[in-house]
């Protein structure tokens, strides 16, 4: 089934508010079979609510509109919808009684224009809105469904959970789906799309959709079956190829980010970490710290921006910034030994790089970024040249970062259970 959310609303088009609401629904549609074709949004005019409504309905046949419920007379969505389908306005009594005992309550007087929130087009079956008082409406139609849904995403998405609601969309329901994420890091998107263009050709019942995300990409699988294990099994089975063709590259089953996997992995191999940053001036220590429990095996980090503090606080020589500068392997690794060893911790890693957009030259141009790594069995250094703005620069960094403080973890971890 065929799907298309229309936003009704001046704040919506003109960009004062994101549509949330359109990525909510056709989020939550998914799981019901229903495909999401089209988003609209539209000004609060009763003429182009009328045609959008139209177009949706010949587009899909399902339209879930959202906005423009209210008792004001800028709200005029039930009016459009209702010309649209050629339906007349009808007042819901019952509506009316669950609008007059919820002023009671809270003890405010019934203006007569909040009545018009208790008009629905003919037919149409009423859900009332647990947190607000515009009802959602369901109206079924020979030329498809429109859903009226009210603007305020905290009402919506109760209104979503209602039995009702629940109920008219399991009634659509077809078949099983199952959704799954793979995270990666280290690897492209099109190198990922490469590598696994057999299994990326389009199959109706097994979906593959990679995005990249700033450094990592994101592998969508979306399996259908009759029956959920049917969906599991097309999964399961894929996921195999994927892990045989490209499993050094996933990180995380599922939405786990980076630093969350890293804080996991490090308290499961009871491990400890620290951090020296140069040009990412905290963002590390900043991502690691925002997950819950990472004060466990996250004792801390320094910022050493200048030459001095890197050989203050980290014990890099004099010599080696002669010789070979800030932004080097050398530097890196003497960050990440020099922090290790004076803060007694498992693991270090260290960034030192030229986030730009000033202070690149030939031979180390904007981008270029040292990511150091050290433990008490080697310290190493890795070398990058990302490509992008400062704020992207500084992004991959940290990120990457993360990643090599990840794979040292579970280096250190094979060692030690290889003793
Ligand atoms: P009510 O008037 O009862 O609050 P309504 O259905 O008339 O509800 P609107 O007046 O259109 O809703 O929007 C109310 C608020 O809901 C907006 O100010 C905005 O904060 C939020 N909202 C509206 N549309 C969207 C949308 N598409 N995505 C996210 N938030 C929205």
């Amino acid at each position: 089934m065929k799907c298309c959310i229309l936003a009704v609303g001046n704040e919506v088009v003109s960009g004062d508010i994101v549509n949330t609401n359109a990525a909510t629904l056709a989020n939550l549609v998914k799981a019901y079979g229903i495909h999401t074709v089209m988003h609209m949004a539209v000004e609060d005019s009763k003429k182009d609510i009328v045609k959008a409504v139209k177009r949706c309905l010949k587009k899909a046949d399902l339209v879930f509109t959202t906005g423009g419920l209210g008792p004001t007379y800028d709200d005029i969505t039930k009016k459009a919808v209702a010309e649209a389908l050629g339906r007349k306005l009808v007042r819901d009594e019952y509506s009316v009684e669950v609008l007059k005992s919820y002023f009671q309550r809270v003890g405010k007087e019934m203006m007569p224009s909040n009545l018009s929130q208790c008009d629905f087009p003919k037919g149409s079956q009423i859900i009332q809105n647990p947190n607000g008082t515009a009802p959602a409406s369901i109206t079924k139609t020979e030329e498809g469904t429109v859903i009226m849904l009210p603007g305020p995403p905290i009402e919506l998405r109760a209104l979503m959970e209602t039995e009702e609601m629940l109920s008219f969309l399991n009634s659509l329901k077809k078949e099983e789906i199952l959704e799954t994420t793979l995270r990666f890091i280290g690897i492209g998107e099109s190198n990922l799309a490469e590598i696994l263009s057999d299994e990326m050709k389009s199959e109706e019942n097994l979906i593959l959709a990679p995005y990249s995300n700033t450094g990592e990409v994101h592998l969508k699988i979306t399996a259908k079956g009759k029956t959920k294990e049917e969906a599991e099994e097309r999964t399961e089975q894929l996921m195999q190829v994927i892990y045989q063709k490209a499993g050094q590259y996933v990180y995380a089953e599922g939405n786990h980010p980076l630093e969350e996997v890293l804080v996991h992995t490090l308290i499961e191999n009871g491990q400890t970490l620290v951090t020296a940053e140069s040009c990412t001036g905290g963002m590390i220590g900043q991502t690691v710290t925002a997950v819950p429990g990472s004060s466990k095996p996250y004792l801390g980090g320094v910022v050493t921006y200048s030459n001095e503090l890197k050989m203050a606080l980290c014990g890099v020589s004099q010599d080696t910034l002669s010789e070979h500068g800030a932004v080097s392997s050398q530097t890196a690794c003497e960050m990440a030994e020099g922090i290790r060893t004076r803060l007694g911790a498992d693991i270090a890693v260290s960034v030192t790089g030229i986030a730009g957009p000033g202070g690149g030259t030939e031979e180390k141009p904007v981008g270029l970024v040292y990511i150091g790594v050290s433990t008490k069995e080697k310290t190493e250094a890795t070398r990058f040249n990302f490509v992008g703005n400062r704020d992207k620069i500084r992004q991959l960094s940290m990120k990457n970062a993360l990643h090599l403080a990840l794979k040292s973890s579970l280096a250190l971890a094979d060692s030690v259970s290889e003793i």
